[in-house]
């Protein structure tokens, strides 16, 4: 008989008001026998659900029973099949709208922890295993990849196991795409991101940073080179901005500078060299995962008042609930139903406060969301310093204008088929690049898909 509780075992995590002092971690993991008990709630359903909730298809009833029978080892090398970053998603997928969404134990109660413990599966492996990676027999082809983050790396990693001579191009100094310069410590310690990277630089795979393709190559030379595919996993990293009237002042920042600074750079260490604003009211413009991640490092940073503002209510707040959960606990104050019209400044052109409006809600958009509507007169000002816009990201254009016959949308997105084909011939593209921002799982199951499509392409070739 399983276990009937209807709640989830409950995840130890920091206290609210010691974490929001520091970058250590907020959840702290399960123990092996919270993961046990947990495991035993999963009623082990023949259709597997939760299966088809995942994109890239991991076993989870099969793990979930070797964590219940205290086979830690074997449910890693289950999920490990099909994830190559297990750590990091047991951490950071929206496992609410993914595999826990379609779990039965969901309907009476609370879905299994699926994320927990895939998070806790991986953690006991880096702590208790040593890995022994072995690298594919070379199949003789050469294929390259631009981007170091989840579809990128996932790309390379299928592609390394299947033989091929794998090289990454990344733009920045440091593999991991967002993984690094995006999501905070607090909730992905940059340490389990490296480990995940060395793994796969054991299978063969070989990372050049520092090469913007684009402008130090395109392309089309990497073609000359002898690389046989492409796969393009550059992201969605163009920040959006709202054209507000003083944009250009002093404290006015992206939300991806400002947490680039803060995790790729270490702004919150003293004495670096990119060092971040230090600001006493700070507003947060949007409501996403990354607004909340930019809220939660300022007030760790000591920024007095930290606000999210959001023209929506609570209830239309698009990032994950936990994180919404977390940020009030850290004293981070919501002013929903606000939208900002102007950037106010001083003599010195700094940031000195933001006129606001108020907003009610109409009938329901083509998202399905109430729309917003401005409340005439409602005009006011917030007394702030700093502000960070968090509205949303877009592809870079770079590598579509430097690649003839790779076609984008309206949207600057590459266009490809389900497969990751693209408009021009052995190039493949997967992740925020083709969908626009979205997630680290949709990103991974984009890379892996065109894995196998690259490789079909390849082996294609050599049967002609
Ligand atoms: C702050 C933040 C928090 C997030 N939180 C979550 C979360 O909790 N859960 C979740 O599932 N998703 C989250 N996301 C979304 C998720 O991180 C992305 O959907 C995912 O990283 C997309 O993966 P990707 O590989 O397509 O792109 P990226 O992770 O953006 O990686 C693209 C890589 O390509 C490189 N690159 C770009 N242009 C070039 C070029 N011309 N040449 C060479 N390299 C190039 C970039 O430097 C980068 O390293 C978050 C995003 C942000 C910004």
């Amino acid at each position: 008989m399983p276990n009937m509780n209807p709640k989830k075992v409950s995840m130890p995590v920091q206290d609210p008001q010691v974490r929001n002092h520091n970058f250590d971690e907020v959840a702290l993991g399960y123990t092996p026998e919270q993961a046990m008990e947990e495991a035993d709630r999963c009623l082990q359903c023949k259709h597997k659900p939760c299966v088809n909730g995942c994109p890239v298809r991991v076993q989870i009833p099969e793990f979930i029973a070797k964590v219940k029978a205290g086979d830690f080892e074997e449910a890693y090398q289950i999920i490990k099949e099909t994830n190559a970053l297990p750590a990091v998603c047991g951490r950071v997928c929206p496992q609410e709208s993914q595999c826990e969404q379609k779990c039965v134990r969901g309907i009476k109660g609370e879905a299994v922890a699926i994320g927990r413990l895939e998070r806790f599966v991986a953690d006991y492996h880096m702590a208790h295993e040593k890995d022994d990676i072995k690298k594919a027999k070379s199949n003789g082809h050469k294929v390259a990849v631009i981007g170091a983050g989840p579809a990128g790396l996932t790309c390379a990693g299928d592609l390394a196991k299947k033989g091929y001579d794998v090289t990454i191009f990344e733009a920045l100094h440091e593999a991991g795409g967002v993984l690094v310069y995006g999501i905070p410590e607090f909730r992905l310690p940059k340490a389990i991101v490296k480990k995940e990277i060395d793994a796969l630089k054991a299978l063969g795979v070989k990372i050049e940073t520092d090469m913007v393709i684009g402008k130090v190559l395109e392309i089309d030379e990497l073609f000359d080179q002898g690389y046989e595919s492409v796969f393009v996993g550059s992201g969605a990293g163009l920040p959006n901005f709202m054209g507000l009237p003083g944009e250009n002042l002093n404290g006015v920042f992206s939300a991806n500078e400002f947490l680039t600074r803060f995790n790729l750079m270490k702004a919150y260490q003293e004495g670096v060299d990119t060092p971040i604003f230090k600001a006493k009211k700070a507003a947060i413009i949007g409501g996403g995962n990354v607004a909340m991640d930019a809220a939660r490092c300022a007030k760790r940073i000591g920024v007095e008042e930290v606000y999210i503002v959001y023209r929506r209510s609570m209830n239309e707040l698009p990032a994950r609930a936990e994180e919404v959960e977390h940020a009030e606990e850290e004293g981070i104050i919501f002013k929903t139903l606000t939208n900002p019209v102007k950037i106010l400044g001083d003599e010195n052109g700094y940031v000195k406060g933001m006129e606001c409006v108020e907003m009610e809600l109409g009938e329901p958009d083509e998202s399905g969301r109430r729309r917003p509507i401005v409340k005439e007169g409602s005009n006011f000002v917030l007394d702030i310093d700093c502000m960070i816009m968090s509205i949303g990201t877009s592809p870079n254009p770079l590598i579509r204008q430097t690649t003839k016959g790779l076609d984008a949308n309206k949207w600057g997105c590459l266009v490809t088929d389900e497969h990751g084909k693209t408009t021009r011939e052995g190039v493949y593209a997967g992740g925020d690049a083709v969908t626009g921002a979205a997630t680290v799982i949709l990103a991974m199951g984009a890379g892996k898909e065109a894995a196998e499509a690259m490789d079909a392409y390849i082996q294609g070739k050599d049967k002609n």
